[in-house]
């Protein structure tokens, strides 16, 4: 029952082959017993989810139907629920219950989801191995030894362990793409705007994304389905109508112009992996796309001006966290100064601790415009970038990564390493632009990723392509050993 993807359950559901109730009690098992390997919740939510299972089969049984009705998911733990823990990955929040939903939790939960639990992450979304979280690392079910990518890799490794199908997660700089690519998935990051952010703890509010991260594209369509749409909440929710994405899936790829940046090929890029995206390049030719080689020349600035924008954003978003209004608070302060100091000191981790800084420091009066304003002029030229390659194709294809998943701690006395595994995903956020990662084959055991990224809105062309990629290959039906 567990290898079951969303579309197969919602079948499943519709025919009376089993309830949701009974595929929650088959899942909840199965992360009792496997879910310590991996270490991918924070918070199982299992008389949540028996009661919104029950509830979901007694709408069908009114002769409701709906793909998400009785569908079992988790949500990152930065996506607030109402009475149940939101930690966000940190023991600043471990003692933090949300008073409401976020947009994100109630549209899915109207829908008919059933939530299983919340998912382990990077502390406040901060990370590229989810290492950094206040309840340890997460583990790859690939390889248990290597990281699972992250700011998402509970989410990531909850679903590719067969936990569940499929589980909502974050983009920053690459939170759902890459941990897709490191664990054999399909992920998407939305446009900017198109799914709420209101109830989604911020990290950098320019940049952050909610998406769907499951094992197909087929599956992301539902999922973001349930997800997108204007929110008043929001202020920078976009009111544009939201399309069918399932009916996006089936259209021919005759014609379609695939543009490969010639800057992706670089000496960073393992050779095997470039390997494995030329063999994509070639699949998605059999289908009738015409390949196109394209420049994205401000490229090679975009790490540095990321890794000034989101810590500065950080460091405003999470100077809430006082010590006074949310969640952790020292011993027996002496005053109010030490109050703030050992609360923010003691709830936050080391790389919480150093972006805050960083960010600071890039927007203190005399660095303003040397750093923060700097680097906003540099987003500008990567996005203005995009729009040229854009006038010229209709899919930008490329490495998701350029390596494969590390070691568990194989980066931790190295920040900047970590940094620039993002060099790949991190311009779509700055752009504003949809991306997804899927599947495209394996390098010593371990899962690689093709990112496909497309202009504002078209995240239903980004599944066309990936849905008939999958319809023609079978890398995204591997399962890891064990699970
Ligand atoms: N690795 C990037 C960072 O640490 C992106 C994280 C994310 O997308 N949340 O900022």
């Amino acid at each position: 029952m567990h290898h079951m993807t969303l579309a197969e359950i919602a079948r499943g559901l519709a025919d009376k082959k089993f309830s949701s109730e009974e595929l929650t009690q088959v899942l909840l098992a199965r992360i009792a017993q496997l879910n310590p390997q991996i270490n991918s919740f924070i918070s199982v939510t299992e008389e949540l989810a028996l009661s919104q299972a029950k509830a979901a089969d007694a709408r069908r049984a009114n002769g409701e139907s709906g793909a998400l009705l009785g569908a079992p998911i988790a949500h990152k733990d930065l996506f607030c629920t109402q009475g149940i823990r939101t930690s966000c990955g940190s023991k600043m929040l471990d003692n933090f219950k949300a008073p409401y939903d976020a947009t994100v939790v109630a549209k899915l939960a109207a829908a008919g989801a059933v939530t299983l639990g919340k998912t382990n992450m990077d502390e406040f979304a901060m990370g590229s191995a989810n290492e950094s979280s206040y309840y340890g690392a997460v583990k790859n079910p690939w390889n248990l030894e290597h990281v699972p990518g992250g700011s998402s890799g509970g989410s990531a490794a909850a679903v590719a362990a067969r936990l569940l199908p499929a589980a909502t997660a974050t983009d920053t700089g690459g939170s759902i793409r890459q941990p897709a690519a490191f664990t054999n998935l399909t992920g998407l990051k939305p446009t900017y705007g198109r799914v709420s952010r209101w109830g989604m703890i911020a990290y950098a509010s320019s940049l952050d994304q909610g998406g769907p991260l499951a094992r197909t594209a087929e599956d992301c369509a539902i999922l973001l389905q349930g997800m997108a749409g204007f929110d008043p909440n929001d202020s920078t929710s976009i009111d544009e109508p939201v399309p069918d994405y399932s009916a996006s899936l089936s259209g021919s790829l005759q014609g379609l112009r695939i543009g490969v940046p010639k800057e992706y090929f670089s000496a960073g890029l393992d050779p095997r992996i470039a390997e494995l995206v030329h063999n994509s390049v070639k699949e998605l030719e059999k289908l009738g796309a015409v390949i196109k080689e394209i420049s994205l020349p401000n490229m090679q600035h975009a790490i540095p001006a990321y890794y000034v924008i989101a810590p500065a954003e950080a460091s405003s978003n999470l100077s809430r966290f006082d010590g006074v209004r949310f969640g952790y608070r020292c011993e027996n302060p002496e005053n109010l100064i030490d109050l703030y100091k050992r609360s923010r000191g003691e709830g936050f981790g080391a790389e919480v601790q150093r972006r805050i800084m960083v960010g600071a420091y890039a927007l203190s009066a005399g660095y303003y415009d040397a750093y923060y304003l700097k680097a906003q002029k540099i987003r500008r030229l990567v996005k203005n970038d995009f729009m040229a390659a854009f006038n010229e194709v209709d899919i930008i294809l490329g490495p998701t990564t350029p390596n494969p998943a590390w070691k568990l701690g194989a980066k931790n006395s190295d920040p900047v390493a970590e940094y620039l595994e993002d060099v790949y995903t991190i311009t779509a956020n700055l752009a504003g632009l949809p991306g997804l990662s899927m599947p495209a084959g394996f390098v010593d055991g371990l899962p690689v990723g093709v990112q496909l990224l497309a202009p504002y809105f078209q995240e239903g062309r980004l599944l066309n392509v990936a849905h008939q990629y999958q319809l023609n290959t079978d890398w995204h039906t591997r399962t890891p050993t064990g699970f």
